[in-house]
């Protein structure tokens, strides 16, 4: 009688990966370490499948096959003194887009109206600048209570850095949620922006949870950032208990600072990972799948997003993506196109996804 050959997976001591024994230890309430976060980034492709397995197994347990949808509306485009050098609202930027002052409430409420065509969850109604003046305010007051009273849609505004009395009164017109993204690691911070700190962004994220509202705030991945950088943001935001973090891929944008320096960028020693996972100014979409499965790994109840950057960086793995995160928005971005909410929806269902609104 012939024997049957050995499975030298049967046979290994355990047949759980490494990848299923953090996902199984974070289920259990295990808070990702530096060292971990860092090992997942610097994974070996071969094992990605194996990896975004895992990561589905902790998303599965808080969201199931839940997928989150988020439109955006830009109310108030361009214009900031800052100096963001990724952003092409900034002061310091060339970039030819169509800059215009705070729009009216008739069109906020056009937009709620799209949001909720389109079966998102959440309305964003996001505004330039380094913070709002009484007007950003008075209209986010003013509309807020009209979108809510009309549609069912969750709130997320951001209007830039808050004072707390700001705060309150967004948190009393009915705002869900404030995005304001810490963007990058704190060590790196300075190299994106001079003219306010992160410790700014932490001041207002602060004076969000304060009011009593969610924080909304993520990153963006791929500006020449360290790793290690990347994992700081991750483990911040968990430390915060962000209830949604959004994960920008960065898009150079010609005209901004860092997006004509990513467009002329070659691989040097001081950026290894990120540059030479890069080819030109692209992510890879390997590197951004373990991104993702880092962000939930180290906030493992958050809604996470995949934000601006998807389409561009993510291509044709975009479904892998879902994997780990369970929200994306549908529709435009700021001041860059997302594809076709058809395209978005087929998607969700070839994967045995369900949008699932307010
Ligand atoms: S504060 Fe906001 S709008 Fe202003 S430059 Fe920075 S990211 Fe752009």
């Amino acid at each position: 009688m012939s024997r049957v050959p050995e499975n030298p997976i049967l046979r290994s001591p355990s047949s759980v990966s490494k990848w299923h024994d953090l996902a199984g230890r974070v289920l259990e309430g295990h808070r990702l370490t530096a060292v971990e976060g860092l090992a997942i980034l610097e994974s070996g492709d071969e094992e990605l499948l194996d990896l975004l397995a895992a990561t589905y197994r902790v998303r599965h347990r808080w969201f199931g096959n839940e997928v989150h949808l988020n439109y955006l509306i830009n109310a108030k485009c361009g214009g900031c003194g800052e100096d963001c050098g990724y952003c092409s609202q900034s002061r310091v930027s060339q970039a030819p887009i169509a800059r215009y002052p705070l729009i009216g409430p008739e069109q906020v409420l056009d937009g709620a109206r799209v949001a909720a065509e389109r079966q998102a969850r959440t309305y964003c109604i996001v505004t330039s600048g380094r913070e709002p003046g009484a007007r950003e305010v008075d209209m986010l007051t003013d509309v807020v209570p009209r979108v809510k009273a009309q549609y069912r849609l969750k709130i997320c505004a951001s209007p830039g850095l808050l004072t707390a009395e700001q705060a309150a009164r967004l948190k009393a017109a009915g705002v869900d949620r404030v995005n304001h993204n810490l963007n990058t690691g704190r060590r790196f911070y300075p190299r994106i922006c001079t003219t306010h700190a992160y410790q700014d962004r932490l001041d207002t994220l602060s004076a969000v949870r304060r009011a009593g509202m969610e924080i909304c705030s993520g990153g963006i991945i791929g500006m020449g950032e360290q790793p290690s950088d990347v994992v700081d943001l991750a483990m911040e935001l968990g430390v915060l208990e962000a209830e949604a973090v959004p994960v920008n891929f960065f898009q150079p944008i010609a005209g901004t600072p860092l997006g004509d320096a990513a467009r002329e960028s070659r691989p040097t020693e001081e950026q290894p990972i990120v540059t030479s996972a890069m080819s030109g100014a692209r992510l890879s979409p390997r590197y951004c799948l373990k991104v993702l499965c880092l962000f939930r790994l180290a906030n493992p109840r958050c809604e996470l997003r995949i934000a601006a950057g998807r389409e561009m960086h993510l291509g044709c793995l975009q479904p892998l993506g879902l994997y780990p995160a369970n929200s994306i928005f549908v529709g435009d971005y700021l001041t860059t196109k997302g594809q076709a909410p058809e395209d978005d929806y087929r998607m969700i269902e070839a994967m045995g996804f369900q949008v699932v609104e307010a």
